[in-house]
This record gives C-alpha cells, sequence and structure tokens, in this order.
C-alpha cells in the first residue's frame, strides 16, 4: 500500500527504513527494485516535492508529442523481466503495436507509476510505503546510527539509510548571461517550466543558448504550438544530434572487446576507422557506437586521467550528437525548420549580453574560427545548455549542506558527485537492508537510462541481489 505521510515519523520501527529523497525516475526505480528484492520487510519513504512520483523532469510533461529519445524496447525498469517492460505495458494500457517505435514521454513517466504500484502493493506488499510530498532540505547523521531527515515545512523522519536520487542540477549558465540573471524574465533559466516557454512561444526573436536535444525539444515545441519566432541555436560548435536509424549493434560486439586498454587516440581511430567500415559495409556507424554502449563505462575506467579531461574538453560533444540520437520525427521537424529558414544554427561563442532600455536582449556571438563578433537582439533567450555538473555551483540546500559537510563530495572532473568518499560510499543494498551498523549510511544514484541498471548493479552494487 502507497500511503501519504504528512506528519513528522521519528518513532523507531520495527523494519528497516530506507529513505528516497527523489521521486522522478530513478527514485521510483530504486523503491521498487527495494520492494521486489528485499528478503525481508522494509518501511521505505519516498520524498519527491513534486505533487507526482515517477515523472521528474523528462516524464512529467503531458504532451503527448513529446517523444523518447529512445526506442520503446530499450526503456526498461526490470532487465530481467521482459513481461513488466514498457513495451508490454504499453502494448496493454495504450494499443502500441510497434516496439521500436519513440512513444510519448508521458507514457513512461505512466509505466513508471504503474509498476512503484505493482511492487509496493502486489505480491510483494509486505512493505510499509509512505509517500510524502515535500522537500528534503537537510540529512543529518544523528549520532545514534540513524540519519534524521528535515523537510520544507520542518518535519522530521528518521531513517536507517538514505538514497540520493535528486536528479540533475539546474541547466549551466554562460558567463555572459549571469549579469542577467533575475533582472529579466525574458532569460529563461528552465527550459522545462511551462510558464518560461510561453514567454518563448509569443516572442519574435529567440536565441536558444545550446544546440542539443534540449534545443531540439524546445524548438520543436515551439514550431508545434505554431510559433512565429524567428530562432537562432548556437553553440561552440553548432553541432546536433544525430536521428536514429537502424542499427545492427550485434554485428560489432566481436570488435568492441579488442578496445580494451587502449588510449584515447587509440580508440579514436579504432571506432572512426570502424564507423567508416560500416558504412561501407551497410550495417552502419549507429551499430558501431551502439554496440560500444554497454561498455562504455569500461572504457571509460580504463583511461588514464589526462585523456579523461581531454575527451571532456574535445570529444565528448562529439560523442554526445552521435549517441544520445533523437527520433526521426524530430529530426526532420527541425530540419523542416531550418530549410524555411525559421531556425539557424550557429557555431560560435556568446562573449556578452545585456538587457537594452527597449527590453530586448542584445547579444554577442563570435562565429566559430572567427575574430569579430556579432550583435544581435533578442526578446528571449533560453538556456538549453544541459545540466550543470560542476555541483559545487548547486544551490540546492540539500545538496550545499551535503557537500559542506563531507557526506558526499565532488567528481574532481566537475561530473556530478564523485563515486563516493568512506562515509557515503555506496554499499551493497542487501547490507543496507539487513540494517548492518556500518558507519555508511547515504547511497547516491542518478542514472539516466534504465538500461544502465544491470551494469550499475555490477559497478557499484547497490541493490538488492534477488
Ligand atoms: C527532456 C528530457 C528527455 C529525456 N528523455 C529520455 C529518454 O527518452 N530516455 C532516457 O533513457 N532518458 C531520457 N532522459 C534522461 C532522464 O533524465 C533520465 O532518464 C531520468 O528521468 C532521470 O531521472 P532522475 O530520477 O535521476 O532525475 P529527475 O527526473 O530529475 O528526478 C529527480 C526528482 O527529485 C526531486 N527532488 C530533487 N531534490 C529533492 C529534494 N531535496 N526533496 C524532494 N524531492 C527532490 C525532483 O523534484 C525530481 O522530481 C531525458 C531527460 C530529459 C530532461
Amino acid at each position: 500500500m502507497i500511503a501519504v505521510a504528512n506528519h513528522s515519523d521519528t518513532q523507531p520501527s520495527a523494519f528497516p527504513t530506507i529513505a528516497i529523497i527523489g521521486g522522478g525516475f530513478s527514485g521510483v526505480a530504486v523503491a521498487c527494485h527495494l520492494c521486489a528484492g528485499s528478503t525481508r520487510p522494509l518501511r521505505v519513504l519516498l520524498f519527491e516535492r513534486a505533487a507526482e512520483i515517477g515523472r521528474g523532469v523528462a516524464y512529467g510533461n503531458p504532451d503527448e508529442s513529446l517523444l523518447l529519445n529512445v526506442p520503446a524496447q530499450r526503456m526498461n525498469l526490470w532487465p530481467n523481466r521482459p513481461e513488466r517492460s514498457f513495451f508490454e505495458w504499453a502494448k496493454v494500457a495504450k494499443g502500441a503495436t510497434d516496439r521500436t517505435a519513440f512513444l510519448p514521454r508521458t507514457w513512461f513517466g505512466q509505466y513508471t507509476q504503474h509498476e512503484l504500484i505493482e511492487a509496493v502493493g502486489g505480491p510483494e506488499g509486505r512493505h510499509i510505503f509512505w509517500r510524502v510530498q515535500a522537500q528534503v532540505l537537510r540529512a543529518r547523521p544523528d549520532g545514534r546510527g540513524q540519519v534524521a531527515l528535515t523537510d520544507d515545512r520542518g518535519r522530521r523522519y528518521l531513517a536507517n539509510r538514505v538514497v540520493l536520487a535528486t536528479g540533475n542540477g539546474p541547466s549551466r549558465l554562460p558567463a555572459p548571461l549571469v549579469p542577467l540573471l533575475g533582472v529579466t524574465d525574458q532569460l529563461i533559466v528552465n527550459p522545462w517550466s511551462e510558464e518560461g516557454l510561453a514567454r518563448a512561444h509569443e516572442a519574435r526573436r529567440v536565441l536558444l543558448v545550446g544546440t542539443g536535444l534540449t534545443m531540439m525539444d524546445v524548438a520543436v515545441g515551439m514550431a508545434r504550438g505554431g510559433s512565429f519566432a524567428q530562432i537562432i541555436a548556437v553553440s561552440r560548435r553548432g553541432l546536433l544530434p544525430r536521428a536514429h536509424g537502424p542499427s545492427h549493434a550485434a554485428a560489432h560486439a566481436q570488435w568492441v572487446g579488442t578496445l580494451s586498454g587502449r588510449t584515447l587516440k587509440s580508440l579514436l581511430h579504432a571506432v572512426r576507422d570502424r564507423a567508416r567500415q560500416a558504412e561501407v559495409d551497410q550495417t552502419g556507424w549507429r551499430s558501431v557506437i551502439d554496440a560500444m554502449r554497454p561498455h562504455t563505462t569500461r572504457l571509460w575506467n580504463e583511461l588514464p586521467r589526462s585523456d579523461r579531461q581531454k575527451f571532456l574538453r574535445q570529444i565528448a560533444v562529439w560523442w554526445d550528437v552521435h549517441r544520445h540520437r533523437c527520433p526521426q520525427e524530430v529530426y526532420s521537424v527541425v530540419q523542416v525548420w531550418r530549410e524555411r529558414g525559421r531556425l539557424a544554427v550557429l557555431a560560435g561563442e556568446l562573449t556578452s549580453a545585456r538587457l537594452e532600455r527597449t527590453g530586448e536582449i542584445s547579444v554577442e556571438v563570435r562565429p566559430r574560427g572567427g575574430h569579430l563578433s556579432i550583435r544581435m537582439g533578442f526578446d528571449a533567450v533560453v538556456l538549453c545548455t544541459g545540466p550543470d555538473g560542476d555541483v559545487t555551483r548547486s544551490k540546492d540546500e540539500l545538496l550545499s549542506d551535503l557537500l559542506q559537510r563531507g557526506e558526499v563530495a565532488p567528481h574532481t572532473l566537475g561530473l556530478g558527485f564523485r563515486r563516493m568518499p568512506w562515509r557515503a560510499r555506496c554499499v551493497p543494498m542487501a547490507s543496507q537492508v539487513r540494517g548492518s551498523r556500518r558507519s555508511v549510511r547515504f547511497a547516491r544514484v542518478s542514472f539516466g537510462k534504465a538500461q544502465r541498471y544491470r551494469n550499475l548493479r555490477r559497478r557499484r552494487g547497490i541493490w538488492h541481489a534477488p
């Protein structure tokens, strides 16, 4: 049973209590696996500040024209239970017929909610499950082996273990835009806010900062919403995500085995050569990238630090547009808008921005490889830069407090949090669930893709082995 908690809860419990902070996809997935996999009854507290759980930013918008970036068959909550896959759910609930289709994102949110109800209330329904609609502001060891959580209404809770599933932080703000923050609401820092997007829809000249999947989403939303805006999208290289297409990853599975232990340079050569060859033998470059997907964590871990830095500086942007592709439908809308001259993509760097008396935002962009900047005026500027991986810049009260107290540590390459310091490392969920007396209390999960579960489980040992 899912019960709604609306009061403090600091009474001792007969069951181990796991608090999950964040009820987006990751938080709900952890709750599902905990309930389905634990050999003993648990008490789970799921904290989510939004009204609905299982949705988060990605699956929260009810607009069915917003599509998943991944085919239905690859969006699963249970790696080993094909009968509980997203596609099986969509077949029954929505009449879906094509497992390779890009289905609406909101459906995936509904599937996640459905699976939680099944896991909590189904045959595994011996657990106590509280859903708390609140923002957790503090999670601190109470000195007696538990963690005390405080929410934004001053309520307190005690838990044996805490899972951080708070998702990505806000978008990266390029330095030239910092002075405009809080000065004008024409700078739209949250590309997912309905209010912000409504402002962009009304504007005549719109600058989208960033040219990745977020930009594609915003541009397509504007196109479908009947916007009359003239849009310019800018990023340093002006690269757009490629479209999905046929992929035969299995054809390259053996080749991937030859990639171990290479330097970045050697890896790059190998991947480029293989992709060229794949274009000739008709399997296509997508097959090569997809064949690498299950191995990227291992390859990354094998690289020396200097190569990882180089990858982030120079290669990541190329990797991202080939690896994180968009549905063909989305790609086509963007192409049509480009052909009609409604959307221009510019490779260059934002060098300055200011708010004019007229209310327009005047922006200077230095085109890539050029010396002179171009000045342009916009009625709205939308940040589509993707999440800021540098958590030390986070304004989030909970994360700032945890960082300050050393309960979690920033990743040294600016990729979110470090794997975990001694106090906060992830330990096998089995030992947490059995109420081990170890001092480890925090486990953090932030994994974007359901299909990565298997890897994560192996790598971090988060899940309780069934
Ligand atoms: C537009 C978009 C489309 C995407 N499409 C896909 C796709 O097609 N396929 C795919 O695999 N991935 C996709 N992704 C990636 C997606 O982000 C992940 O798959 C996944 O949804 C991330 O889930 P999460 O739970 O880690 O984070 P989130 O979804 O961000 O959830 C975190 C939750 O924590 C809550 N929270 C944060 N702090 C607190 C606090 N202190 N107290 C209480 N609650 C808190 C937030 O309100 C939020 O609901 C997409 C992402 C975006 C932004």
